[in-house]
């Protein structure tokens, strides 16, 4: 068997040094993206039931200078995997405070929160508190504008941790979604710990609303389960005018999703925000 393993082993050899050579490339270009400035945050707007635009999400981007966009899903699970989310969800967090800070004195963008996704890594960093504390502080955004979203699988471990991290950020202002609910393993005590504001339903749950009652299910549970612990409930991924009624009917609060717009750059976030003010 040991042989057989060996064969194995060396039949896969060639397959398995691409695969860690091109990893290895992706995280030396990845740390160049930090270093230079080929990372970008793009804006995807979050709508009521009133289409009225309250927040949005922020969501990086990779401009590679050969293989031009990079998506996330690509390369932030290698981030985390080589501790780069750290770096990078400094950076993300600190644009994101910027462009906070920018709107403040714009009629037509100061009311937006804007919501960033942090990595469970990032956030059990010792400091991490601190760490937004200090960039709030530095670049003047009102730490009521910002949401961090976070996802099941940091309530895993060490809830108690996690908990006082919120409290303490909570105190100053700043809000709480929890991501990706339902595609994770949170228990429904835990969630009950947590001093959340929102819970969003993931898109794979909105995708067949419409045609799978399971998935049908899945969303009516967490618009009911928001609705008794006083969470507001918002879909990401709603891209037809169906899946919205649909989810308008179960009482959900805010959509997200290609119906509305893709994530932009911010220039035509900005114009189209300026729409939603006009309309
Ligand atoms: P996510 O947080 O669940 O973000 C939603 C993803 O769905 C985004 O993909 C968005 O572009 C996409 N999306 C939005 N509306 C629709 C729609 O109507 N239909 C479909 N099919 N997709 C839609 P994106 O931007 O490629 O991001 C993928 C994932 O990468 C994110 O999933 C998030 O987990 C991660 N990510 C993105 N930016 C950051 C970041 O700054 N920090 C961290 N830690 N993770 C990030
Ligand atoms: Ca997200
Ligand atoms: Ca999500
Ligand atoms: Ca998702």
């Amino acid at each position: 068997a040991k042989a057989a393993g060996r064969n194995t082993l060396r039949f896969f050899d060639p397959q398995m040094q691409a695969v860690v050579s091109a990893r290895a490339a992706l995280e030396a270009g990845l740390r160049d993206a930090l270093a230079g400035d080929q990372l970008q945050l793009y804006y995807q707007p979050q709508v009521t039931g009133e289409s009225e635009m309250t927040g949005v999400e922020a969501l990086v981007r990779w401009l590679h200078p050969q293989r031009g966009m990079v998506s996330p899903a690509e390369f932030i699970p290698l981030a985390e995997d080589t501790g780069l989310i750290l770096p990078l969800g400094h950076w993300v967090l600190e644009t994101a405070c910027r462009q906070l800070a920018s709107w403040a004195g714009r009629p037509e963008m100061a009311h937006l929160t804007v919501a960033v996704n942090v990595s469970p890594r990032q956030f059990h960093q010792v400091d991490f508190v601190d760490q937004v504390l200090t960039l709030l502080e530095r670049t003047g955004a009102k730490p009521q504008r910002l949401k961090l979203e976070l996802t099941e699988s940091l309530l895993v471990a060490n809830i108690e941790d996690v908990i006082a991290k919120m409290t303490a950020l909570k105190r100053v202002g700043v809000g709480f979604s929890l991501d990706d609910f339902g595609t994770g393993y949170s228990s429904l005590s835990h969630l009950k710990l947590l001093p959340l504001d929102q819970l969003k339903i993931d898109q794979g749950f909105v995708r067949d609303i419409l045609t799978d009652p399971n998935d049908a299910a899945i969303a009516r549970m967490v618009v009911a389960l928001g609705d008794s612990l006083g969470l507001a409930v918002i879909a990401e991924g709603v891209e037809t005018e169906a899946q919205r009624e649909f989810l308008a009917d179960q009482g959900c609060y805010a959509y997200q999703g290609y119906l509305f717009s893709r994530p932009l750059p911010i220039a035509e976030f900005e114009s189209l925000a300026q729409s939603y003010v006009l309309q």
